[in-house]
């Protein structure tokens, strides 16, 4: 296992996260590595980190990232979920009668709001 994938996963392990300085005790690296690691789980924004101190010193809270929770908002208008969703129509955006209610349903949606 990557040591990306060690420290995230022990982040993880953590709900209300883990300080930096003890992260890297707890992988049994040395900060130095301990903090590219972080560096490079930052980059590709899996993790966030906070200032923070823990006995004293100067260090960083680290969470895991909150993971985007799917939205189906975009699919809806007022109640009517898009007819496109699993259709298996020969499709013809242009002339489809479902695809015309659903988009006035969603035009009298934002008129309302
Ligand atoms: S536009 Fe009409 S036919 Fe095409 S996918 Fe949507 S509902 Fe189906």
């Amino acid at each position: 296992m990557e040591l990306e994938e060690v420290a995230l996963s022990l982040i993880r392990g953590h709900k209300e996260g883990v300080y930096q300085n003890e992260l890297w005790k707890e992988m049994e690296i040395d900060s130095r590595k301990c903090s590219r690691v972080v560096s490079k789980l930052l980059k590709d924004e899996l993790i966030i980190r906070e200032p923070a101190v823990s006995n004293g010193a100067r260090t960083y809270l680290l969470k895991v990232a909150e993971e985007e929770k799917p939205s189906f908002e975009l699919l809806l208008a007022g109640e009517m979920f898009s007819p496109c969703a699993g259709c298996r129509d020969a499709c013809q955006p242009e002339y489809c009668p479902k695809l015309a209610e659903w988009a006035h349903c969603l035009m009298e949606n934002e008129e309302s709001s």
